[in-house]
């Protein structure tokens, strides 16, 4: 069975390159058949907060992203503490004690001399006695021993990967105060839960070859590998400073729907065009992981509005009559109200300003040569209850009384009426007015 896993760390809460992660590893899961696990990787007690987990879930669960059992690492400090019990006892675990600034000047030496910064194995030539001497003074942290072969396999975007262990560092896997670290505990759960497929972004392609040694040094295969590109801004630069600011939480507030952000994230990056899906399912059944491309992926968060409006435009009243009622729009001509302005928007937040121009009126915008037309024309209006008929006959009966025509005869109308050049079909939306400001 396909098993998939998505391991965020609850140290923050997720933006949209989390959410590329967490789409294909969910889609992955549920065109197979398989089991899509949400891990948390909350080692870190300082700064994993119940707070993010909270958030996670719920942004996971407003886009429909369903995961079948829920892990955190937390739980499973004991798994970690066997592995590493294990990986001493085949002596592939190395205490070394060097401070973070011993080790950032060994870097600093290295690059000068024009090396690559990987660390020296210093600790492995330190005697029974120098390490008994280090351990008075401060707590040694736990080093991997990497065989210094080279690590292949084939990544199902990438293609062919192939790394050299001796340009790598021997990875840390515990920290001084105790931590077991995310390279460790992450072999441990991909491998006792059965993950078949490791999807994840490129950043973390070192790490694969270090985990691939790790699990073979425990005695398990290496899942399936796939790196997918990271996200840049619209213009390539990286996106990292400013995902921040792109945290799914905001983009909610901001109007966007989960299917069109869905629909734009399941494709970008790949070789089919981004697509406005009718459904998750569709979404699951046009997903095809090796459609996408090594390349970084150029996001811009200014796409996301015309789908959703797109999307918007689609819905029908069931779908959006809570965020209608909620407006205060009486509940008779809720739907009336829908079906005439679903068009005209982007997100749900403009079904307020349409619904304020409906009830309160709009200032009208009246041109100088116009002034007179519009008197006239305002004086022919019926009084309210207005219907769909009702626009056709009072434009006709004004047609006639003015000689005007075409545009001449309909735009000053609409302006005096909305405010505005454009918008829903006038015959719908008259009847929704009121309050027409122009008739004084
Ligand atoms: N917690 C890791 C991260 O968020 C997980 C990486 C992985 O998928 O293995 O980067």
């Amino acid at each position: 069975m396909t098993v998939t896993r998505f391991a965020p760390s609850p140290t923050g809460y997720l933006h949209v390159g989390n959410l590329r992660t967490a789409l294909f590893n969910f889609m992955i899961a549920r065109k197979s058949g398989g089991k899509f696990i949400l891990r948390l990787d909350d080692t870190d007690q300082e700064r994993s907060k119940q707070e993010y987990v909270d958030g996670i879930q719920r942004d996971l669960e407003w886009l429909g992203i369903e995961w079948d059992v829920v892990e955190r690492q937390s739980t499973r400090l004991d798994r970690y503490e066997a592995a590493a019990q294990k990986l001493r006892e085949i002596e592939r675990f190395y205490e070394c004690f060097e401070t973070p600034v011993d080790l950032d000047l060994k870097r600093k030496k290295q690059l000068n001399m024009g090396k690559p910064p990987v660390y020296d194995r210093a600790a492995l030539e330190l005697s029974p006695t120098e390490r008994d001497a280090l351990r008075t003074e401060r707590a040694g942290h736990w080093r991997f021993l990497l065989n210094q072969t080279r690590i292949n396999w084939t990544d199902q975007i990438l293609g062919d990967i192939s790394i050299d262990a001796a340009s790598v560092s021997d990875p840390v896997l515990i920290r001084g105060d105790g931590q077991f670290l995310y390279t460790l505990a992450s072999v441990v759960d991909d491998t006792e839960m059965g993950v078949t497929h490791v999807v994840r972004g490129s950043d973390h392609v070192t790490n694969t070859a270090t985990q691939i040694q790790i699990m073979e040094s425990l005695g398990f295969d290496a899942p399936t590998f796939a790196h997918h590109s990271l996200l840049t801004g619209p213009q390539g630069e990286a996106l990292s400073k400013r995902l921040g600011t792109l945290a799914l939480r905001d983009l909610r507030e901001q109007g966007v729907e989960p299917l069109p952000l869905l629909s734009h994230m399941a494709r970008l990056g790949s070789s089919e065009n981004v697509e406005l899906m009718h459904s998750m399912q569709d979404l699951i059944d046009g997903f095809d992981l090796t459609s996408f491309g090594a390349a970084p992926t150029k996001f811009d968060v200014a796409d996301l509005f015309p789908i959703t409006g797109r999307y918007l435009a689609a819905q029908e009243y069931a779908a959006v009559s809570d965020s209608i009622a909620a407006l205060g729009v009486p509940a008779d001509i809720g739907e009336a109200f829908w079906e005439t302005i679903h068009g005209n928007i982007t997100t749900r937040h403009d079904l307020a300003d349409w619904w304020a121009l409906c009830r309160d009126g709009a200032e009208p915008v009246i041109a100088e040569e116009d002034r007179e037309f519009i008197a006239a024309a305002m004086a022919l209006l019926p009084d309210a209850p207005h219907t769909d008929a009702t626009w056709g006959e009072w434009t006709g009966t004004v047609k006639a009384a003015t000689g005007r025509k075409g545009k001449g005869l309909f735009q000053p109308l609409r302006r005096a009426l909305t405010g505005q050049d454009a918008g829903p079909v006038m015959a719908k939306l008259l009847p929704l007015l009121q309050v027409i400001k122009a008739k004084g």
